[in-house]
């Protein structure tokens, strides 16, 4: 097959002198592998075809939110509908209530949510609330978890001895991430030791229960207990960032596939159907701290906004229907199944990691648990099998520490496929 894409090399030349490296968020650049991105110009169903009119199985899905595939008819029709009805009032409508309805009677930890326009809004609101409800400025995140990109919790980890969270980023005084407090994913004791230090300091814990941004990391059932119990000891809030997890793992996310009940839960991704949209909840009591109930300030000019809300209806009605999460993972497993015998057919040192429509291929001899062990995986391998996928006409995310995600528009015949591709892939390694 040949793969050629000057066009998309022009327009990414292009877009560099107009946008910082030609993106307008970092993961789309390439940077983590090799070669220049492609640029969309179309998507349907399974499929992206770039600018050059090469056609490819997309497995990144928008980076989760497209459970139903590239421009699912219900959801188009939705925004269409919706449009043409006004863009965006500055004063609440109907379909805000459906959504939250919606969003309320799946998940029995919210009573109440707030919209947002992002993943990361929802989790910077919720800390604040978490610290607004306990009157404590202390939150503890973990190494290698993505919460967004808000100041404080833009923390990755420092070295295994410092505690208190080093930003990761310039322009984070470290004064802002004074307060992050990072403990190791599934490490019970790490965690037992920042609260016998901290303990009645501690606003809140804030973690991905399925971890999904450094790959696909599966939490011990253990690990998830230990946090609600602990938390409940000490009086902080355990907050749950289920932006990626949301409505993919099913529809009560991984706080109902692993029977934990978080404070707070944060939302995104999904429940917006591909538009702009995130959102905080909890019980009707720990929300009544959020202005105009209580004097905790949080506000968006577009949060709510009636397009984004349409489409988020038209999904979510779609993924409630029966057997739609079974369908998906039973697909999933499938072709998981398969990875894992060319893993083995080829004596590769890699393994794979999934849950429900999720999963990570590891170019790692272990079993990856937490981030320092994700961290070992051989990125250079990974950079490699990716472009032997482009070329291919397959696209997978472009890292190693991201999660594939399948959805209900890929067909038998596209799994088939990419089987084929991945073997050679794994072949040519
Ligand atoms: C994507 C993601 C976010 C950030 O959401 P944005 O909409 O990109 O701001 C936060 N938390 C998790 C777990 C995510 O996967």
């Amino acid at each position: 097959m040949s793969h050629k894409t000057p066009k998309s090399e022009k327009l990414f030349n292009e877009a560099k002198k107009y946008m910082v490296g030609g993106v307008n968020s970092p993961v789309r650049s390439f940077s983590a592998v090799e070669g220049s991105p492609v640029f969309i110009s179309k998507a349907k169903g399974s499929k992206l075809i770039d600018a050059d009119g090469n056609k490819y199985i997309d497995y990144i899905g928008s980076w989760g939110p497209l459970i139903l595939g590239h421009t699912d008819k219900d959801v188009v029709k939705a925004v269409q509908k919706a449009s043409s009805s006004g863009t965006s009032y500055g004063a609440p409508c109907k379909d805000e209530i459906t959504l939250a309805k919606m969003v309320v009677s799946c998940l029995p930890s919210i009573d109440k949510i707030r919209m947002t326009n992002s993943g990361t809004e929802a989790t910077m609101s919720a800390i604040r609330v978490a610290r607004a409800y306990t009157g404590r400025d202390y939150i503890i995140k973990f190494e290698g978890c993505y919460h967004g990109h808000a100041d404080y919790l833009l923390v990755k980890a420092g070295s295994g001895a410092t505690t208190f969270g080093n930003p990761s980023s310039p322009g984070v005084p470290a004064s802002f991430t004074s307060k992050t407090l990072v403990a190791k994913y599934n490490d019970t004791e790490s965690v037992e030791k920042l609260f016998k230090k901290y303990g009645e300091k501690i606003a809140g814990v804030i973690i991905e229960p399925v971890a999904g941004n450094m790959g696909v990391v599966l939490p011990d059932k253990a690990f998830l207990r230990g946090l609600r119990a602990i938390t409940r000891q000490y009086g902080s809030l355990l907050i749950f960032d289920e932006v990626m997890t949301g409505f993919r793992l099913g529809l009560s996310g991984a706080q109902g596939l692993f029977r934990v009940r978080p404070d707070i839960t944060c939302l995104g991704k999904i429940i917006g159907g591909g538009l702009p949209v995130g959102a905080y909840g909890a019980s009707s009591k720990i929300m009544s701290i959020v202005s105009p109930e209580g004097p905790m300030y949080q506000a968006g000019t577009l949060s709510g906004n009636p397009i984004a809300m349409a489409a988020g209806i038209a999904n979510l009605k779609k993924i409630m229907k029966k057997d739609f999460y079974n369908k998906l993972a039973k697909r999933t497993d499938l072709m998981v199944g398969e990875i894992n015998s060319l893993i083995d057919k080829y004596g590769l040192e890699a393994n794979v990691t999934s849950i429900g429509s999720m999963f990570t291929i590891f170019f790692n001899k272990e079993k990856v648990t937490d981030y320092k062990s994700a961290l070992k995986s051989d990125t250079e391998k990974f950079s490699r099998f990716f472009s032997i996928l482009l070329k291919n006409g397959v696209i997978f995310p472009p890292s190693q520490f991201e999660s594939v995600f399948i959805s209900s528009a890929h067909t038998n015949s596209d799994i088939e496929k990419t089987l084929d591709v991945v073997e050679k892939g794994f072949k040519a390694l």
